[in-house]
């Protein structure tokens, strides 16, 4: 069966309606440019999709302005709005195969990993923040003041968030915030990536489905200078979720300061894994490979920096060298491929310059790079070996399955080599493998990063909170501090007479 088979017998029907907005409960045109959005494994056009202009997100926000003010969403008890979130859970979980299909046809990833991995990680989110809806709460506080006084916090929503999303994990990423904004009683304006709306777009129907009141969810899609500048802009917007690039991150720091609004980034990454001879290398090998080569390197958390002691670096950039090469790149909805293509043909060519960079700075390929050939805009997962601190392939994000290796010896010290991990602007994620507990507990302890795993990469779950340092970003998803970010407390005191 060629792929083109395959997309026309797996097409989920939503590709047969027109992609339209969702604003204030209806479903309307959108005033913008149509977005032509491509298979990436293919290069050839899935569909268009409406878009929105600057007077679309006008609507927008104001449905969800009123929906918060006057509607019922603010006003409606907790375990409702739990009800209607577990609701929102079951329906993804039932159209988990269908969501999978329209991820895959999008981005390009393994079927099984939008299925096993992205539209699973979208239903615990779901249930785990509506859980939190009915257990958010402000406390009592003993104060001194003279005379008889009660204290207390008010923990309340925010209001109007706008949730902006990039396009490696487009589900995943818009229910991380949209559980959490809905949990915490805001309503929202969803802009998913302009390559990658089709899941949010199915999103939206479901949530129409399962009940959601006119207004309190409304999505967007749209380009980002666009749509997602009006949003962050906007005055009626009380806060802004962003998940993309850094160097967009940073110019949203200016655009939101208008009214103020509460400002939550998660940024890019240049993660660091550090492997010591004492590893269980049989885990370390496999565990850096993934770290870089799933999802094609298009992982903000991805481990795309090797450190690894020189008695071990043979082994191990050769037991990740022979991964690589023996990793099936193809289409996401051929079951046998592991590894799909990059997002667009830009990106492609942007990996592609990387690897020619780090070549003529003096790095030498153990595998890979070159782009494949035939269609769709796939690329060789690639290992640099011998990168030196100063070269733009180990400073700058690659967002590509490309990893950079160095070496350490016995004459570094672990604060040495915690250093070395530190020398970055970045600090989302970072990773060490070693039996020692001691060399563990002074990497945990001195890394700058969010995210710390020990003889482990990935493991991600709800409740724990997901952030990063430096200029990776501001503020965390998941957990108790994700969905209290979209809240804010007021001090009340009582005097008593
Ligand atoms: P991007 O910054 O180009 O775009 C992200 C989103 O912002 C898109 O929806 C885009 O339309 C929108 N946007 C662009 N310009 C805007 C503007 N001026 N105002 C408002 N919105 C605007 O990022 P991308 O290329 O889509 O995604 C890749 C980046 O995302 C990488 O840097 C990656 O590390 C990062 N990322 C971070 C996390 C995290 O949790 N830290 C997770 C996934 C991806």
């Amino acid at each position: 069966m060629t792929i083109a088979d395959a997309v026309r017998i797996t097409a989920p029907t939503l590709l047969n309606r027109p992609l339209r907005l969702l604003i204030d409960g209806e479903w309307v045109e959108g005033r913008g440019q149509p977005l032509t959005l491509l298979n990436p494994s293919t290069g050839r056009q899935l569909i268009t999709s409406a878009s929105a202009d600057e007077s679309d997100v006008d609507r927008a926000v104001a449905a969800a302005r009123n929906a918060f003010d006057n509607g019922p969403w603010s006003r409606m008890a907790p375990a409702e709005r739990a009800l209607l979130i577990y609701r929102l859970a079951d329906a993804l979980e039932d159209a988990k195969d269908e969501l999978a299909r329209l991820e895959t046809l999008n981005c390009g990833k393994p079927l099984a990993v939008a299925r096993d991995f992205e539209v699973t990680a979208a239903v615990s989110t779901l249930r785990y923040n509506a859980g939190w809806a009915t257990k958010l709460n402000g406390e009592t506080r003993d104060i001194s003041l003279p005379g008889d006084w009660q204290a207390f916090t008010l923990r309340q929503a925010l209001g109007v968030a706008g949730l902006i999303v990039p396009w490696n994990v487009p589900l995943a990423i818009a229910v991380s915030k949209l559980a959490p904004a809905l949990a915490a009683g805001c309503t929202v304006v969803l802009k998913p990536a302009e390559l990658t709306p089709l899941t949010a777009v199915r999103l939206g129907e479901l949530i129409q489905e399962v009940g959601f009141p006119p207004g309190v969810v409304n999505i967007i899609q749209g380009l980002g200078h666009v749509a997602g500048q009006r949003l962050v802009d906007h005055p009626d917007v009380d806060k802004v979720s962003f998940t993309g690039s850094t160097a967009v991150g940073k110019r949203l720091l200016c655009s939101s300061a208008g009214n103020l609004k509460r400002l939550s980034l998660e940024l890019g990454g240049k993660s660091p894994v550090v492997i010591y001879p004492d590893a269980d290398l049989d885990k370390a090998i496999p565990g850096a490979a993934m770290s870089i080569f799933a999802n094609t390197g298009q992982v903000c958390a991805a481990g795309s920096r090797l450190y690894v002691h020189s008695d071990v670096a043979d082994e191990v950039i050769g037991g990740i060298t022979r991964i690589a090469e023996s990793m099936r790149i193809g289409p996401g909805l051929d079951p046998a491929t592991q590894l799909g293509p990059i997002i667009s043909e830009a990106q492609r060519d942007r990996v592609l310059q990387y690897i020619e960079s780090g070549i003529e700075d003096g790095a030498e390929v153990t595998t890979g790079g070159a782009a494949v050939e035939g269609p769709g805009f796939f690329l060789q997962p690639t290992v640099l070996c011998n990168t030196a601190p100063k070269m733009r392939v180990v400073r700058e994000e690659i967002f590509g399955p490309v990893l950079s290796v160095a070496t350490f010896d016995d004459a570094d010290s672990i604060t040495d080599t915690v250093a070395r991990a530190n020398d970055t602007d970045y600090g989302l994620s970072s990773a060490i493998w070693t039996r020692d507990i001691s060399r563990a507990m002074k990497f945990v302890r001195g890394i700058k990063a969010g995210n710390v795993r020990v003889n482990a990469s990935g493991g991600m779950d709800p409740n724990m909170p997901f952030g990063g340092s430096k200029q990776s970003g501001w503020g965390h998803e998941n957990g108790r501090e994700g969905v209290e970010a979209f809240t804010e407390l007021k001090s009340v005191a009582i005097k008593i007479d």
